[in-house]
């Protein structure tokens, strides 16, 4: 049985303190990194993707896939209780936002224009996601950005 997941809850000057400011910005601000300019949209390697500002594993390389959008992009989550889906209006645009289920944290929008089986499109922004290298996990501070 899985253990539940204890929620992660800081102030947002806790939250200023522990990220980068680009990292606050996207993640705490709902900001969008600049396409194709994150560590993470050419990055074949296999592991898991983990959120930046909590650590709670989210993505797999296994459900990975080049977009052509310029930000990572995933059909899958590792499994749904790891995200929080949320309608989002904000420029102009009907968008669902995706936000870490453990810590809040806002981490792209999810599109129904995504590959089979699950024709779902996470498109992520690099700056919130941290990767373990397959090969690494487990590792204790094996963690890279
Ligand atoms: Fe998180």
């Amino acid at each position: 049985m899985q253990l539940a997941q204890k929620a992660i809850k800081k102030s947002e000057e806790e939250w200023k303190k522990v990220l980068t400011p680009e990292q606050y910005h996207v993640l705490r601000q709902k900001g969008t990194e600049r396409p194709f300019s994150g560590n993470f949209y050419y990055n074949k390697e296999k592991g898991v993707y983990t959120c930046a500002a909590c650590g709670q594993e989210l993505f797999s390389s296994n459900t990975k896939f080049e977009s052509g959008s310029g930000w990572p992009s995933f059909y899958d989550v590792i499994s749904n209780d790891k995200v929080r889906l949320k309608e989002d209006t904000s420029y102009f645009m009907n968008r669902i936002e995706v936000i870490c289920s453990r810590c809040g944290s806002h981490l792209g929008h999810v599109f129904e224009d995504g590959p089979a089986p699950t024709g779902k499109r996470y498109c992520i922004n690099s700056v919130s996601l941290n990767f373990k290298k397959e090969e690494e996990k487990g590792k204790k501070g094996e963690e890279r950005k």
